[in-house]
């Protein structure tokens, strides 16, 4: 658990060009703010390395998106630029970290609808420090139980007000499907649809690789690697972290796919893991109790992966 005195707040605030500080441990919302009431509003989650967030551009237009979907006008990006540095600085300032490895910190971009009648959105920044199990899945890897989401692959066009591909506040049922997890003994979930696609993690983006090995026409073979995600428009969250590390990836010779994918490809794939701003990539070692690729090839591919993520600004 996180206590309110490593946590770091700036409202966005017409008034504090650069947002104002807020103290974690005091109230600062009104109870009557639909964000509370509703969960309705919208979020990112970043991750800041050396006081730098990592995509943080992508992150900025993907709460536009979001915020768009939901009908929020919400602050302009040179506002929670500022919002974001004053709260990255005063985080540093407060925590120094005294390892490089240590100076990791979780940036949160948060808006409400503010209070029934609100003429403006409540908008504020969140610095605060990464999690030991999130840092710990990046090590040991995750077990995860396939969990179906009752929507089918279409019902994010068929009916757009399910926000099917925004990151709003309503993330409860997301949390009580990992809480079902861990209730199994799984670390995490891969969603489904109701017409049996893989869909996504309920924090995370899926990615399986496939190594194919074929005769290069010379007596020799050469191995064609591929990173498959499932197609965006099945009513997913476009991952950051997905879209950044496929194009590094494409530069390093990697093949890209985009769904449809089945539960069977998952079974059937050299490696796969849920990747997501904080986590990073988690590798997959059971779906459903069933193992996945093998150990020493997950392992190969996990750190060719890592290696590319990590070069990302
Ligand atoms: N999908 C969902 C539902 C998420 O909540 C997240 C991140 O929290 C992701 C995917 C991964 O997105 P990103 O890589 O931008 O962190």
């Amino acid at each position: 658990m996180t206590s309110p005195a490593s946590v770091v707040l700036v409202f966005l605030d017409p008034a504090f060009p650069n947002g104002r500080l807020a103290d974690a441990s005091q109230p600062q919302l009104m109870a009557t703010d639909q964000g509370a009431t509703r969960g309705d509003g919208v979020f990112e989650s970043m991750l800041a390395v050396g006081g730098a967030v990592r995509k943080l551009q992508a992150h900025l237009d993907r709460l536009g998106g979001s915020a768009l979907a939901m009908d929020l006008d919400i602050p302009g990006q040179e506002q929670w630029r500022r919002a974001i540095e004053t709260g990255v600085a005063e985080y540093r300032t407060q925590h120094p970290a005294t390892t490089p490895a240590e100076d990791e910190v979780v940036v949160k971009l948060i808006v409400t609808r503010g209070t029934e009648g609100a003429s403006s959105p409540t908008c504020w920044v969140q610095v605060s420090p990464v999690g030991a199990a999130g840092r710990r899945q990046r090590e040991t890897g995750i077990d995860v139980i396939l969990l179906d989401r009752g929507y089918d692959s279409d019902a994010a066009e068929r009916a757009p007000w399910l926000l099917l591909g925004a990151k709003t506040l309503s993330y409860a049922v997301n949390m009580a499907a990992l809480r079902h997890a861990h209730k199994q003994g799984a670390d995490d979930v891969i969603f489904t649809s109701s017409d049996g696609r893989v869909l996504e993690g309920p924090t995370s983006t899926v990615l399986l690789a496939h190594l194919e090995t074929s005769d290069d026409g010379t007596g020799g073979t050469r191995t064609v690697r591929r990173l498959v995600t499932p197609q965006l428009d099945s009513g997913i969250l476009a991952g950051t972290s997905q879209e950044a590390l496929f194009r590094a990836a494409a530069a390093a010779g990697w093949e890209l796919g985009y769904g449809p994918l089945e539960p069977h490809d998952l079974l059937e794939a050299d490696a796969v893991w849920l990747i997501s701003s904080i986590r990073l990539l988690a590798p997959v070692n059971h779906i459903d109790g069933k193992e996945i690729g093998t150990p020493a090839v997950q392992k190969q591919l996990t750190a060719e992966l890592n290696e590319l993520f990590a070069r990302i600004q």
